[in-house]
Order: structure tokens, then sequence, then C-alpha cells
């Protein structure tokens, strides 16, 4: 794993450049469907996969909801016009450095990646809910530290403390993270916008800072969705309703056409 550690940080040094990769074309229309989008580039990570199966609760894996979901946000990537790539379209696992290379490879202009949240409390199980956005940032919060520390487990298995601050440190600098957040901020508004007309009761869980690793090795604007817990007795059956998933589908892809076209203004497309 140490190998590994040290390919992202090279590949992230590589690419720290890369940001500006929107080519653009297409006016600043308001209606997503008068925008040529086929130039900006989206690659969607469905977290986990294979061996990996993330939280797990009543039967329910969040490699599989956040696969279905990561699908029905390709999907409408497609239908809006965008060149979209999935990190895993079937139940695989891949290493941290294989899903962010994919960003790297395809010349990503976001990276989105899909997970599910969990707590371990029985207790809270029917009160702790809601749909959360993060972007790559090392926060003092223990409950941002927690979620980071889960979702980290498994793409950090081995490594060392020292291996990590150095990733971390490396690219907690920069415009990458100014973007990010921008683009996090997007993300989570547009979501909660398109639940909102149907679906009232979701807790907006607000965009905030955590140290995930997968987010470390793209080297463009990258955010982490939490698209939800499956501890959740109720937030569980939404999730996995097909239009409830849609709806998420519809806000994320919104989010990212926003993002694109603010960007496009300021770099002066
Ligand atoms: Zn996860």
């Amino acid at each position: 794993m140490r190998v590994i550690m040290q390919r992202s940080v090279s590949m992230m040094c590589v690419g720290g450049t890369a940001l500006l990769l929107l080519s653009g074309c297409g006016g600043a229309s308001k209606s997503s469907l008068s925008v040529d989008r086929s130039s900006s580039v989206v690659v969607i990570d469905a977290g986990h996969g294979g061996h990996d199966s993330g939280a797990v609760n009543s039967g329910k894996k969040e490699k599989d909801l956040v696969l279905q979901i990561s699908q029905k946000i390709y999907k409408e990537c497609k239908n809006q016009g965008y060149k979209v790539y999935l990190t895993r379209a079937t139940d695989r696992f891949l290493t941290l450095p294989q899903r962010t290379q994919i960003a790297d490879h395809k010349k990503a202009d976001v990276f989105i990646s899909v997970h599910a949240n969990a707590i371990a409390n029985a207790s809270k199980f029917s009160t702790v809910e809601g749909l959360e956005t993060y972007y790559l940032q090392q926060t003092r919060d223990a409950r941002s530290q927690n979620i980071a520390a889960r979702e980290n487990a498994s793409v950090l298995m081995g490594a060392d403390e020292l291996s990590k601050n150095v990733i971390l440190d490396s690219v907690l600098s920069g415009p990458k993270i100014i973007e990010s957040h921008k683009l996090a901020i997007d993300v989570q508004n547009n979501i909660m916008g398109h639940l909102d007309r149907k679906y009232k009761q979701v807790k907006n869980g607000s965009v905030r800072p955590a140290p995930f690793y997968v987010l470390v090795g793209a080297s463009r604007p990258s955010v982490l969705i939490e698209v939800g817990y499956i501890t959740n007795p109720k937030e569980r059956e939404r999730l996995h309703t097909s239009a409830y998933q849609k709806e998420i589908a519809k806000g994320v892809v919104a989010g990212v056409g926003r993002y694109i076209d603010n960007r496009k203004k300021e770099v002066g497309f």
C-alpha cells in the first residue's frame, strides 16, 4: 500500500496544473439543453465494490446502492450531452489510485465519488439522516473525521500515519480546494433543490470538509457525496427506490452544469 500511496502523490503532482481543461464551446444560456456539453468530461466514481461492501445494514450493501445511483448519474450526464465515465460499472473492487487515475487519464473536468453513510450507534438509527457533500480539506470536526475514517479504511489499509500526512499535506493548498468547494456547493444545492420538489422531508446535511483519500489523487475538482444514511430506516427505504435515485442523479448533474458554466465564465469563455 505504501507504493500505491507514492503513486498517488506523483500522479497528483503531474496533474497539478491540469485544472483548466474546460475547452469551452456553447453559450451561456441558462437552458442546459441548449448548451453544448460535449467538451466537458465527468467521471463518476461508485464507491467500494467487490470484496469491499462499504456500509451494510438490513442486508443492504453500500456498494450496490452507490452503483445504482452512479449509473443513473451516468445516464443523466449522457442525456445532457457530457462525456462521462464510470470508474466501475460492475461489482468489482478498485484501488484508490485506479479510481483517480481514470479521472486523470480521461482529463475529467470534475470527479464525483458516490457513497452512502452509516452510523454504529443503533440507538440513533432513526434520528441520524441526511445528504451531505464533501470536499477534501482537513477538519477538526469529529463527526466529519469519523465519516472520513470509515470511508478511508479500505483504501488506506496498510498505510502508516506518515504516508497519510504526506499525501494530505501535498494537496491541501492551491486552487483545487477552492474549486472543489465551489463544485460541492453547486452539487449539494442542486440535489436539495431537486429533492425538495417531491421529498421535502430530506435533511440537508450541507457541504463539509473532510480528509477523504479517494479525493486526494484526482488532480481536478473533486467531491464525495454521501447520499444518505442506510442505517436510517426511512432514508434506507427511499434510497432504494428508482424514483428517488433519479432525482438525486438529476440534482448532481444540474450542479455539475452550474459549476462548469460558472467556471467557463471565470476563465473567459
Ligand atoms: Zn463509502
